[in-house]
């Protein structure tokens, strides 16, 4: 086994794409600002989000990333803007349903989209590490720009780093995204009031369990897919059919649904109950958790939101919904609730309602 191979296995773990032995790696130099890092930036980052012009003076100004400049310049935007960014860590990099470079474009863009913003460019910053299979970064670069045009978002600019072997695992990535805010805007959590309703948007825990049965190479029969995809067409259905019946939306990310109904009821200072036959759960999800002592709702998702609807709206949210192909699951799960003793309850199937615990932590840790 050569040492690339030895030294991350999990850069190839459930690859889609075999990587030949003596593929051209990334190195050092790739990330030092010379000819390399030029080259590297030109044949395989610009290339992958649009082709170089043969001459500058034919770049339009809506094509920044071409111009390469230190700074993108951008068109005004009319109305204020919304700003959001996160960094990818998720191991391993290919995982059923996805790999990091889509979901760092989806993770950006559906923060961008649940806060009531038309998601409109992203920035890319690479981190990677000392020998890096650039057939691999190709890989992971496609993804991207599928994504990106999946969602019509614009690369426009990004950052290049190489670190030595082990200082990351493998590549990490950030993306920033910028998004126009359009009417009509959802009030938020602060807003929920007793008799809002409550709608969760797929089945859950699809993403996290995606990614632990590929990190510890579990073999379930289907394996689990993750759900990472964009939510910026059910948003807009959504806002356009419901416009102001919508209260509060949130991409139910990591902790799970647990965490966002938390937040909820902490920001609304309500309590938040829920139907546990009500909850969408995979038959593959619910065996993994009952496997691994885990509760769907503290799993991470990457393409699920919980979306609140003022009383009386859920089977109407439900059905604008389910018109969608990829939301046919959405389903009404509980209510606001007058303020109780717990922030959140729980009907279980039998027994009376218990309150559901606020994850401490992460239960699976590097899932985005
Ligand atoms: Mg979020």
């Amino acid at each position: 086994m050569s040492d690339l191979q030895s030294h991350n296995p999990s850069w190839q773990l459930h690859c889609p794409i075999s990587i030949p032995d003596n593929g051209e790696v990334i190195t050092l130099s790739h990330g030092e600002g010379g000819r390399l890092m030029r080259r590297l930036i030109h044949e395989h980052i610009i290339s992958a989000f649009g082709t170089m012009p043969s001459d500058s003076q034919a770049v339009h100004q809506n094509d920044p990333l071409l111009l390469m400049d230190d700074a993108a310049r951008l068109p005004a935007i009319d109305g204020e803007i919304a700003l959001s960014t996160d960094s990818f860590v998720v191991s391993p990099l290919f995982f059923p349903g996805g790999d990091i470079g889509s979901l760092a474009v989806y993770g950006t863009v559906n923060d961008l989209a649940v806060s009531g913003a038309r998601p409109l460019y992203l920035t890319l910053s690479l981190i990677i590490e000392e020998g890096f299979p650039i057939a691999l970064l190709d890989h992971v670069l496609k993804s991207v720009s599928t994504a990106a045009r999946h969602t019509a978002v614009q690369i426009v600019a990004g950052d290049t780093k190489v670190v030595p072997r082990h200082a990351v695992d493998g590549l990490f990535i950030n993306t920033a995204g910028v998004g126009q805010l359009v009417d009509p805007i959802a009030p938020g959590a602060n807003a929920l009031c007793e008799g809002d309703e409550l709608i969760v948007t797929g089945p859950i825990g699809q993403h996290g369990i995606a990614v632990l049965c590929a990190r510890e190479e579990l073999a379930l029969e289907p394996p689990p897919q993750s759900d990472c995809a964009p939510l910026t067409r059910a948003i807009s259905v959504l806002r356009e059919r419901m416009g102001m019946r919508i209260r509060a939306m949130r991409d139910a990310t990591r902790g799970g649904v647990a965490a966002v109904l938390h937040e909820w009821a902490g920001a609304s200072k309500q309590t938040l109950t829920i139907n546990q036959c009500d909850i969408p759960v995979s038959p593959e999800v619910r065996g993994a958790c009952e496997l691994l002592g885990l509760d769907p709702l503290h799993v991470a998702n990457e393409g699920t939101m919980v979306v609140a609807v003022e009383p009386g709206h859920a089977d109407c949210a439900v059905e604008i919904l389910r018109s969608l192909p990829e939301f046919v699951h959405a389903t009404h799960i509980g209510s606001v609730t007058k303020k109780g003793i717990s922030p959140v309850t729980i009907a279980r199937t039998l027994g009376p309602e218990q309150p559901l615990d606020d994850p401490l932590g992460a239960p699976l840790p590097r899932i985005c």
